[in-house]
C-alpha cells in the first residue's frame, strides 16, 4: 500500500479520480467539470493496481479464511476502479467522442486481463472454496449465503476448475470476445452516423408534419446544407417511416437502416460469425454444449428448453392473431393506394398509423399537447410519491456531464436522503440511441453506513423547438415510465452488498420493475394527475382516453411476434452446438443472412426484403448483455402483467390504482431486495404464488389457447 500512496501523492493535484474520497460535491457526486479525457487511463491503471493489491492481501492473509476476511473483502475490493468505471462507461454511452472511444478500445483488453487475473487467481479461489465448504456452519443470513454461493459459482463457472492450459485459452477467448463485441457496437454507431439523404424538393416531403420538417431542416442547417436532411437516428427514422407518402424514399430509408453493417466499411457479418463461434468455444471449454446453456445458468428460466417453451407457447397463441392483423392492414392498404401485391416492411408503419387513426381517430399528435415535458415529469415523479412516498428536489449544485442534464436529490417518505437522480432527456451527437437507466454509484452498506446510489436515466425524446416546449408522444411517456421503473429499482434498493443491490438481478427479472411501471399510463386516475394541455390546461378528455384504451391492443400480436423473431434469432446464434460454417459458394454475408432469415421464418408475417437484416445492427445480443437473453423481455412482460393485476384487483375493491398496500409489498419484496434471493422466491412472496400467462393474454386481447 505504501507504493500506491506515493503514486497518489504525486498525481493527486492533476487527477480528480485519486481524490474521490475528498470530493466536495453534494453526496460525493462526480465533479464532471474537473474530469477530463486524459484522467481516465492513469486512473484505470492505478485502480487495477490497487484492486490486485487488495486481492493479494486477501490471498496472503495468514488468518484462516472467513466470510469477513475473504468474501466481504473480495466484495469490496477495487473501489477506485469502480469509481472510474462508473463515470467512464456512463459517458461512453451518453456523452462520447472519438477520444473516449479510442480510450475504450485501448482499455478493453486491459480490463479483460484484469478481471481474468482475479477470476483465475488460484489462491483466491481456494480461500473462497474453503469458506463455501463450511457454509452450513457459518450462520449466514440469506443475502450472505447467496453472496457466498454466487461468488463461488461465478469462479467455478469462469474457469476456477480449469487446467492451467485451459485457463490460458480462457483468457485469450475472453480478451478476443471483448474486442469483437466492442468493434460490433462501434460499427453500428459509425454506420448509423455515416448515412444521410438530402432532399431539396419540398414536394417529396408530403405527409410529414411541420415539426418533422423543421427537424429535418435543422439537420441540414447543422451541416450547412440547403434543404431537408434525413438520417438513421430514431428521431428521424420513426416519423419518416410513419408519415412520408413517398414510398420510394421510405423504401430507401428502410433499406439503408436494415443494411447497416452488411458489407462495406463497417461490415458486421464476419464479426457475428466470429462472436458466435468464440462464445461457443468458451462454452465448450466449460463442458457446455452451447453458449445459451452456459449463459442461462442462474437466470429465472435456467435452460434453453424453458426459453423455447415460453417462446413457442407465445408463438402459438399470437401467430394466428398476427396473421389476421396483417391481412386486415393489407386490405386497408390496397383500398388506400397500395398497388403492390403485398405489404412490404417499409409500408407497415405508414399504413398501420393511418388505419389506427381511422379506427381510433387518435394519433401521436392528438396526445402530444397533453404530454409537455414538465407536466410529464410531475406525473412520473408524482406516481413514485403516491405509491412509495418519495419526493424529488432539483439541486443545481450537483455537477452534471452536460448542461442539459438535471440532477435531483431523492428523499423517502420521512424526508431522509435516498438517492441522487440524473435525468437526461434529449438526443445529442455523442449519445447513443435508445433509452436506459444506469447507476453512477451503487448502493451498499459498509461499517453500518448506507451509501445511497446515484442513478441516471438517459433518453432520446422530442426536443423543444423555438415555437413549442418539448411535447412527448405517448410512447415517449411510456418509455420514460419504463426507464424510471428501472430507476426506482436502483433508488429504493436497501442491500448490504453492492453486487446484489439495485438492478443486479437476473436479466429475465430485471425488466419487471420497469415494465410494471409502464402499466400506469393506461390508468385515468394516473393521467389525471398530470396530462394537461400545455396551452389550455385542460385535462386529457375522456373521449381521447377511451380511444387510447381501445388502441392499446392494436397490433399487439404483430408486436409480440416481432419480439419473438428477435428472440428466435438470438437463440439460433447462441444455441449453435458446432461452429458456424460459412458456405463458401455464397460467401460470409449471404451465409449469415440466410441463417438469420431461417431462424426468424416461423414468426414471419411480412415478406423478407432481400439483402437486409437487422442482426448486423442487433447490439443487444452482439455487443450488449443480452446474448441468449432477448427472450427475457417477453418473460418479464408475463411477470409485469401478472404483477400489475394485483393493483387492478385492489382498484376493483378500493377504487384506486395507487394501492399503498400492494405498493408496499412490491417495494419490500422486489424493489428493495435486489438480487439478495432467488428471483422466483422474491416474486412469489410479493404475489403469493407463481405467475401465469393469463394476465398478459388478457391485456393484449388474445384468446387463451389450450396449453398442452
Ligand atoms: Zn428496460
Amino acid at each position: 500500500m505504501a507504493l500506491a500512496t506515493t503514486v497518489l501523492a504525486a498525481t493527486a493535484a492533476t487527477n480528480p479520480f485519486f481524490e474521490y474520497k475528498n470530493w466536495k460535491t453534494p453526496h460525493g457526486t462526480y465533479p464532471f467539470n474537473e474530469i477530463h479525457a486524459e484522467h481516465y487511463m492513469p486512473a484505470f491503471e492505478e485502480g487495477m493496481k490497487q484492486g490486485l493489491a487488495e486481492i493479494d492481501a486477501i490471498v496472503n492473509n495468514p488468518a484462516a479464511p472467513t466470510f469477513a476476511n475473504t468474501i466481504e473483502a473480495y466484495e469490496s475490493a477495487g473501489e477506485l476502479f469502480s469509481i472510474v468505471a462508473g463515470c467512464f462507461f456512463n459517458l461512453t454511452s451518453a456523452e462520447t467522442n472519438d477520444t473516449l472511444q479510442q480510450i475504450s478500445m485501448e482499455l478493453s483488453p486491459k480490463m479483460s486481463e484484469y478481471s481474468a487475473t482475479i477470476r483465475l487467481n488460484e489462491g483466491l479461489f481456494q480461500r473462497i472454496k474453503a469458506v463455501y465448504d463450511q457454509r452450513e456452519k457459518l450462520k449466514l443470513d440469506k443475502a450472505q449465503m447467496k453472496l457466498l454461493e454466487d461468488i463461488y459459482e461465478s469462479f467455478a463457472n469462469n474457469g476456477a476448475n480449469l487446467s492451467p492450459e485451459d485457463k490460458q485459452v480462457y483468457r485469450e477467448l475472453s480478451a478476443k470476445l471483448s474486442k469483437l463485441t466492442l468493434q460490433f457496437g462501434q460499427n453500428v454507431l459509425k454506420a448509423t452516423n455515416a448515412w444521410t439523404m438530402l432532399i431539396t424538393d419540398e414536394a417529396l416531403l408530403a405527409g410529414l408534419n411541420d415539426d418533422t420538417k423543421a427537424m429535418l431542416k435543422a439537420n441540414a442547417e447543422k451541416k450547412e446544407l440547403e434543404g431537408w436532411l434525413l438520417n438513421l437516428k430514431p428521431t428521424t427514422y420513426i416519423p419518416v417511416m410513419q408519415d412520408l407518402d413517398n414510398r420510394d424514399i421510405r423504401r430507401e430509408l428502410y433499406v439503408a437502416y436494415n443494411t447497416r453493417c452488411i458489407g462495406g466499411e463497417f461490415d458486421n457479418t464476419a464479426l457475428i460469425v466470429e462472436i458466435a463461434n468464440t462464445r461457443l468455444a468458451l462454452a465448450n471449454l466449460f463442458g457446455k454444449k452451447t453458449f445459451a446453456e452456459k449463459s442461462l445458468y442462474k437466470t429465472m428460466a435456467e435452460t434453453p428448453e424453458n426459453v423455447y417453451k415460453l417462446m413457442n407457447e407465445l408463438r402459438d397463441a399470437y401467430m394466428p392473431a398476427a396473421l389476421e392483423e396483417v391481412k386486415e392492414l393489407e386490405d386497408y392498404a390496397h383500398a388506400h393506394g397500395l398497388y403492390a401485391a403485398h405489404l412490404q416492411a417499409w409500408d407497415w408503419s405508414y399504413y398501420s398509423k393511418k388505419l389506427k387513426q381511422e379506427k381510433y381517430a387518435i394519433s401521436d399528435d392528438d396526445l402530444r399537447p397533453y404530454f409537455e415535458l414538465e407536466n410529464v415529469k410531475k406525473g412520473v415523479f408524482g406516481l413514485a410519491k403516491r405509491l412509495y412516498g418519495i419526493t424529488f428536489k432539483e439541486n443545481k449544485n450537483i455537477p452534471v456531464y452536460n448542461p442539459e442534464v438535471t440532477a435531483y436529490e431523492v428523499f423517502d417518505e420521512k424526508g431522509k436522503f435516498l438517492a441522487v437522480y440524473y435525468a437526461d432527456f434529449h438526443p445529442r451527437d455523442g449519445k447513443r440511441g435508445g433509452a436506459w437507466m444506469n447507476d453512477f454509484m451503487p448502493q451498499y452498506i459498509k461499517n453500518k453506513k448506507d451509501h445511497r446510489p446515484h442513478i441516471v436515466n438517459v433518453m432520446n425524446f422530442t426536443r423543444p423547438t423555438a415555437e413549442k416546449p418539448a411535447l412527448f408522444t405517448y410512447d415517449e411517456v411510456r418509455t420514460f415510465l419504463h426507464e424510471f421503473g428501472h430507476g426506482l429499482h436502483g433508488m429504493l434498493t436497501r442491500c448490504q452488498y453492492a453486487s446484489q443491490s439495485g438492478t443486479n438481478v437476473p436479466r429475465d427479472f430485471v425488466e419487471l420493475p420497469s415494465q410494471f411501471n409502464e402499466n400506469f399510463i393506461d390508468e385515468k386516475e394516473f393521467l389525471d394527475t398530470f396530462a394537461k394541455h400545455y396551452k389550455t390546461g385542460e385535462s386529457l378528455p375522456q373521449e381521447l382516453l377511451d380511444k387510447m384504451h381501445a388502441s392499446q391492443t392494436y397490433h399487439a400480436a404483430y408486436a409480440c411476434v416481432r419480439q419473438l423473431s428477435f428472440g428466435y434469432l438470438d437463440m439460433a446464434w447462441h444455441g449453435l452446438d458446432k461452429p458456424f460454417e460459412v458456405n463458401e459458394a455464397i460467401g460470409t454475408t449471404e451465409s449469415v443472412l440466410h441463417f438469420c432469415n431461417n431462424a426468424m421464418e416461423q414468426v414471419k408475417v411480412v415478406p423478407t426484403v432481400p439483402a437486409t437484416q437487422m442482426a448486423t445492427a442487433f447490439t443487444h445480443i452482439f455487443s450488449g448483455g443480452y446474448a441468449a437473453g432477448y427472450y427475457s423481455y417477453k418473460w418479464s412482460e408475463l411477470l409485469d402483467a401478472d404483477a400489475f393485476s394485483v393493483f387492478k384487483e385492489a382498484q376493483k375493491k378500493n377504487g384506486s390504482i395507487f394501492d399503498k398496500k400492494a405498493a408496499k409489498r412490491f417495494r419490500e419484496n422486489i424493489l428493495e431486495r435486489g438480487g439478495t434471493e432467488k428471483a422466483m422466491d422474491l416474486y412469489k412472496r410479493f404475489r403469493g404464488g407463481e405467475p401465469t400467462i393469463n394476465a398478459l393474454l388478457e391485456r393484449d386481447g388474445i384468446k387463451a389457447i389450450e396449453i398442452k
